[in-house]
């Protein structure tokens, strides 16, 4: 469980590594155990913008678990439960048009499931560990992503000088390999922008929850089929990141600052305020 004091509670989410929070004074450590197994990490939870954030490591503090064995259900539910209602959810992608090259930051507005593998939902009919049985609860998911939280993220791009991309699809694999240049090359042609790895389920299970979830989406490389020479390597997706890290952070804490203090947004949490579950929502 949480321990209780007040400098464990958040309103605002990150999920995303260590060079976000590592420098930030004043970081409590807080280990979260959920109905759904250990989140990736600890929370770290710090202030920024007179705002409380708490920071999860999505791949672990030593980035040691690929995008499969991701405890995404774990996350989310952690997030919730030491009280944060909207979530940022940071990534690198792969841009699937030249126009969206190395260094992009583009916010999408919309969401392509092709993961294989993963656990999308917490109304899986299975009993929890605590003997709860969920319901069959069939959530709405047409906009994916939270339309105040993806207002005030280009506005913070664009006022950090980020000639951020406003919407666009975002297409998640299973990974951990990157795509062929076929797979790149159909990605591209139905119209998708950008290609990543761990934004499915992540969006899905805020939303069940009835979190107001943002992601922002680095682009780190030009995929497969819209580059030229021999395709995506990791090297060059984390030398990209690396380069980028700073700019990222700042924006993301400008967007902090920025998010309404109460969750006026009636889109997400009222996926949570429609349902009847049958378990207690953190
Ligand atoms: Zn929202």
């Amino acid at each position: 469980m949480v321990r209780e004091s007040n400098g464990d509670r958040a309103d605002i989410g990150v999920i995303g590594g260590s060079g976000f929070y590592s420098f930030l004074d004043d970081v409590t450590e807080v280990t979260v155990e959920t109905p759904y197994g250990p989140p990736s990490d600890s929370l770290f939870l710090g202030e920024v913008a007179g705002r409380r954030v708490a920071f999860l490591p999505r791949h672990g503090r030593r980035h040691h678990l690929p995008p499969s064995s991701i405890n995404y259900r774990a996350n989310l539910w952690a997030l919730a439960s030491v009280g944060a209602r909207q979530v940022l959810g940071p990534c690198a992608v792969g841009g699937l048009h030249p126009e969206h090259g190395p260094g992009t930051l583009l916010v999408p507005d919309q969401l392509v499931d092709r993961t294989k593998s993963r656990t999308q939902s917490y109304f899986d009919g299975e009993p929890r560990p605590d003997g709860l049985v969920p319901r069959v609860v069939h959530t709405a998911f047409a906009d994916p992503y939270c339309p105040v939280g993806r207002e005030t993220a280009v506005t913070a791009a664009r006022g950090a000088g980020w000639d951020a991309v406003d919407g666009g699809t975002m297409v998640v694999i299973e990974g951990p390999r990157f795509s062929t240049r076929a797979e790149s090359r159909w990605h591209a042609a139905q119209g998708w922008s950008v290609v990543g790895m761990t934004g499915h389920p992540e969006a899905v299970l805020a939303r069940e929850l009835g979190l107001c979830y943002t992601s922002l989406a680095l682009v780190t490389d030009l995929d497969a089929g819209a580059a030229a020479g021999e395709g995506v390597s990791h090297e060059e997706v984390m030398e990209v990141f690396a380069a980028n890290v700073d700019r990222l952070r700042t924006t993301l804490f400008d967007v902090v600052g920025k998010l309404p203090v109460e969750q006026d947004c009636t889109l997400c949490p009222h996926a949570r305020g429609s349902m009847d579950p049958g378990i207690p929502l953190p």
